[in-house]
C-alpha cells in the first residue's frame, strides 16, 4: 500500500510547545515495511529527516524544509521472564505513561517513578529520561533502531547507548543517523522502591501510604507533577528547557561563599549537579515574560508559550537566560531540549 505523504503539513498539534510550524513532508509509519517504503522512496532520498514521537522536548524555530517521520509503531509485548525479572519489548510508538501502567498493572516494578512523563517509548532512551531519582538506564536491556544510512535493523545494549544523564550516543555521536523502533526494558519482580527524593517521600506520607507499592509510588509522583507542572495542553511548554549543570567540589564550595544557599547534590563522580532552576530564580528570571514567551511562575527551568510566541523568541529568551546565570555564577548552561 503506498504511503500517505503531507506536504506543508502544521506540525502545530504535534509539539508540546504548540509552536506554528510546518513540515514540508510528513509521514506517519506504523511497522517496518513503512519505514522500508519512506527511506526507498527516490523523493525523499536527498530531503532532511526529523524523526518526531510525542513532540514534547523539541522546540521548532522554522518550518521544516524537509521530511518529518512519525513514529507509530505499536505494541507492547513480554517477551521473556527469568527468576528475578520480566522483559518488555515496548514499541516506539507507544506513549511512554501507558507503558509505565501497563507495567504497574501487570506488577513489573522499575518504571514507577518516571510516570507521567510526556512523549512516546521511542525518544525514552534519546535523553535517558529521568525523574524522582531513577533513569530509564536503570530498566534498560536493549533497544532496536533502523539504521538510517545502511536501511537495516540494529540492536544496541546498555553500554552501546551510552546512557549518562540526560544524554546518550543518539543525542550524540549517532545524532540523525537512527530511528529507534523498540525498546525492552529489564524489570523487576521484587520491587527496589526508590524515594530517596524529599517531594516524593512526603507525598507518600501526605497520602497516609502504610504499605509501599509501586502503584502507590506512581500515583504520587503523578500527585506531585500534576501540581508543579504546567500540563502542555493548556500552556505550552517542552518541561525542563535546560540540563542541571555539574561542577567540581571546590566550584561548589568557591560559590558558597557569595551565595550560601546554593544547591548542590553529590553526583557519583564526586562532582555536584546544581539545580538550574534555582540559578535561574536568583537571576530573576521566574514568572517574567518577554511577549508570549516567558519563564514558569512555579518552575523556573520550564520556559513556556503562553499564546503564540515564535520559536525563535523562546530561544532568544533561552539565550538571555544563559547569558545571565553566567555572569553571575559563572556556570554554562546547557539546554536540554532539542532546537530545530
Ligand atoms: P520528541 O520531542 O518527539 O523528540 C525528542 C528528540 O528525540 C528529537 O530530537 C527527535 O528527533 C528524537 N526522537 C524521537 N523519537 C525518536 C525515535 N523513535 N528514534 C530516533 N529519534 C527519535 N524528560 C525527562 O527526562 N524527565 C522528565 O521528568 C520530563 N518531564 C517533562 C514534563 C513535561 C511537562 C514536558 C512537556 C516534558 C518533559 N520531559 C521530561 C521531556 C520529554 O517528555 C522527554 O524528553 C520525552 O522522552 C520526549 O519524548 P517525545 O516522544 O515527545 O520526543
Ligand atoms: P525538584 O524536586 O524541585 O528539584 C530540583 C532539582 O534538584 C531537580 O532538577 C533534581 O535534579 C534535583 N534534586 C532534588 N532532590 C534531589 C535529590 N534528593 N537528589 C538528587 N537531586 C535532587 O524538581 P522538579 O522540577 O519538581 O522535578 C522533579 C523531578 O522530575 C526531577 O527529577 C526532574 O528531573 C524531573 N522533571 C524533569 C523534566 C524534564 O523535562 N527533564 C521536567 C519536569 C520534571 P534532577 O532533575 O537531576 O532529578
Amino acid at each position: 500500500m503506498a504511503i500517505n505523504v503531507r506536504e506543508d503539513y502544521s506540525l502545530k498539534n504535534l509539539n508540546t510547545f504548540g509552536i506554528d510550524v510546518s513540515a514540508r513532508y510528513f509521514i506517519e509509519v506504523s511497522n517496518l515495511y513503512e519505514i522500508n517504503q519512506v527511506f526507498e522512496d527516490s523523493r525523499f532520498l536527498k530531503c532532511s529527516k526529523l524523526i518526531l514521537g510525542g513532540g514534547s522536548n523539541v522546540l521548532f524555530t522554522k518550518n521544516v524544509d524537509g521530511l518529518v517521520i512519525k513514529n507509530a509503531i505499536k505494541g507492547i509485548e513480554l517477551v521473556d521472564e527469568d527468576e528475578e525479572h520480566y522483559f518488555v519489548k515496548a514499541n516506539a510508538g507507544e506513549v511512554w505513561h501507558q507503558l509505565v501502567m501497563y507495567c504497574i498493572e501487570h506488577n513489573y516494578a522499575g518504571l514507577e517513578n518516571l510516570s507521567l512523563i510526556p512523549g512516546c517509548v521511542g525518544a525514552s532512551p534519546m535523553q535517558n529520561i529521568g525523574a524522582y531519582g531513577m533513569e530509564l538506564k536503570d530498566s534498560f536491556k536493549e533497544l532496536e533502531a533502523w539504521n538510517i544510512k545502511d536501511k537495516f535493523i540494529q540492536k544496541f545494549n546498555k553500554d552501546e547507548c551510552k546512557f549518562g544523564y540526560r544524554e546518550s550516543v543518539f543525542k550524540r555521536e549517532l545524532r540523525d543517523q537512527y530511528l529507534i523502533t523498540s525498546v525492552t526494558l529489564k524489570l523487576n519482580k521484587k520491587p527496589n522502591y526508590n524515594i530517596n527524593y524529599g517531594a516524593l517521600e512526603k507525598e507518600l506520607e501526605a497520602m497516609g501510604i502504610q504499605d509501599l507499592s509501586i502503584s502507590a509510588i506512581s500515583k504520587a509522583v503523578c500527585a506531585i507533577r500534576n501540581s508543579k507542572l504546567p500540563n502542555p495542553s493548556e500552556i505550552g511548554n517542552a518541561g525542563s528547557f535546560f540540563k542541571n549543570p555539574e561542577v567540581k567540589r571546590s566550584n561548589l564550595e568557591d560559590m558558597k561563599t557569595e551565595f550560601p544557599n546554593i544547591v548542590g547534590y553529590e553526583l557519583e563522580n564526586g562532582n555536584f549537579k546544581l539545580a538550574a532552576g534555582w540559578l535561574i530564580e536568583q537571576c530573576g528570571w521566574k514568572g517574567k515574560t518577554i511577549g508570549d514567551a516567558g519563564v514558569h511562575k512555579l518552575q523556573a527551568l520550564v520556559l513556556v508559550n503562553y499564546a503564540n510566541a515564535r520559536g525563535s523568541e523562546l530561544l532568544d529568551l533561552s539565550n538571555q537566560i544563559i547569558k545571565s546565570v553566567n555572569t553571575k555564577f559563572g556556570v554554562e548552561l546547557e539546554r536540554e531540549v532539542n532546537i530545530y
